[in-house]
């Protein structure tokens, strides 16, 4: 049996199939220079792994209070080697991103204090945590202030307004790596790098922490490599490898995980409790797996952006930009498109694969939204997903993909739905 009729069994026709491929075969350098990176990470994880001794009494549960808990101290040990951080949190008890972004917050902010926001607005979930719109329980009530400075036109960083905008109350500079749903671009390491040289001139003693949520593993650094004194993250996302069911994690400098951690648990407890109730050695694994499942996820983002680009849909990254996280963004120009690609991305997931994905409304957006969305495990953005807003300009966001595989086949999926739906014309797919 061919690939193709594989492809077939799942509803392709040879005319898409011939065509995704042709640009599947087209990319082969990009690919190359993807899994070069991804190979570098995987050392990086064995070594940390190695290195803290990893051993298979690690995976042992432990209940109640959790002290001594071997195996979790060695997962936060693995952490901080991989991130060269001096200590890490990471627990099934950080429930999501936005979760472990707040406890970061929380932890090392005080009445008084001030927030400041050097690339634009931090990601919408965070503006109740921060009280930029308000939120009961915000850290605005708490007498935390907030100020931002957003990017030039041209995306470079606003250094003049930055400069102007740090002042004696600055305690901490929040910097979202990914761009998440807003229109700028997501910013490299080295980026980050810079922007943090640059304050840190200014005020040496300001904490500086990255949002890194889908970043991880994209390049061969992380923020930590370039100053940052603190980095936070989803489990469901990058570095759970698709395993890890829950958790997050904060890295960095041993104060700032430790005013993190009294806040997660309690002041004085801090790191010392929580059982991990078994889930150490799905941590680790998860990890492991992260630098291979990260590149299998960026191939896909790279194929779409090219498909897309290709047949005329605006697409951000475009189909030959560098790549500093795992989210694809296509502009899709009507809701027909829409509901057409989330069918394909939905009808070729592992999970749920029957279920038609429809437009509904949601808490917290004014137009309805679509999500396709076939995840082991539920929100997971580590498997391919794709959500979107219904209104101008019709952009789908996208990512994930647990195996390369998996992804090309719910592009090659999206694009056969979008064919049948007449968003796409046969003459756009025949290949000159
Ligand atoms: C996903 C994400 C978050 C929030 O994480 P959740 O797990 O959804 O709470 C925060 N910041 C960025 C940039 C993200 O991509």
């Amino acid at each position: 049996m061919s690939t193709y009729e594989q492809y077939e069994a799942l509803g392709v026709s040879k005319e898409v199939y011939d065509y995704c491929t042709y640009h599947d075969k087209k990319l082969k350098e990009r690919f190359d220079a993807i899994d070069e990176v991804a190979e570098y990470n995987q050392l990086k994880v064995l070594n940390a792994m190695r290195e803290a001794r990893v051993c298979a009494q690690d995976f042992n549960p432990s209940t109640g209070y959790g002290y001594d808990d071997a195996g979790r101290e060695r997962v936060e040990e693995v952490y901080s080697k991989v991130f060269h951080a001096e200590d890490a949190l990471v627990r099934p008890a950080i429930l999501c991103g936005t979760h472990a972004l707040t406890v970061a917050l929380f932890g090392n902010l005080r009445p008084g204090d001030e927030i400041l926001s050097p690339v634009g607005k931090p990601y919408d979930t965070l503006d109740g945590v921060i009280g930029i719109t308000e939120q009961k329980g915000s850290l605005a009530e708490y007498g935390v202030t907030y100020s931002q400075v957003d990017l030039l036109p041209n995306g470079d960083f606003d250094f003049d307004g930055i400069k102007k905008a740090l002042n004696e109350k600055t305690k901490l500079v929040t910097i979202q790596r990914s761009k998440g749903y807003a229109t700028r671009k997501t910013l490299s390491v080295t980026e980050i790098g810079e922007l943090i040289t640059f304050i840190k001139n200014i005020k040496p003693d300001v904490i500086c922490m990255v949002d890194n949520c889908y970043g991880e593993f994209t390049e061969k650094i992380e923020p930590t490599d370039v100053g940052a004194d603190m980095c936070v993250g989803s489990l469901i996302k990058n570095p759970g490898g698709g395993l890890a069911p829950i958790g997050g994690y904060i890295v960095g400098k041993k104060e700032c995980v430790e005013n993190a951690a009294y806040r997660l648990t309690c002041p004085g407890l801090g790191k010392e409790v929580g059982a991990s109730l078994g889930i150490n050695g799905t941590f680790l694994q998860g990890l492991f797996l992260s630098p291979t499942v990260v590149a299998g996820a960026l191939k896909g983002a790279i194929l779409a952006a090219n498909i897309y680009e290709n047949l005329g849909f605006p697409v951000v990254p475009n189909g030959t930009e560098s790549r500093h996280d795992i989210i694809q963004a296509v502009t899709l120009k009507s809701e027909a498109a829409m509901v057409a690609f989330c069918k394909g991305i939905q009808g070729a997931a592992p999970v749920d694969s029957f279920v038609d994905p429809v437009p509904s409304d949601m808490p917290g957006y004014d137009s309805k939204v679509i999500m396709a969305a076939g995840a082991f495990v539920q929100g997971s953005s580590i498997e391919l997903s794709a959500d979107g807003p219904i209104r101008e300009p019709y952009a789908i966001y996208f990512q994930g993909g647990l195996t390369y595989y998996s992804a090309k086949a719910g592009i090659i999926y999206s694009v056969q739905k979008m064919y049948e739906a007449g968003c796409i014309q046969k003459e756009q797919i025949m290949i000159k």
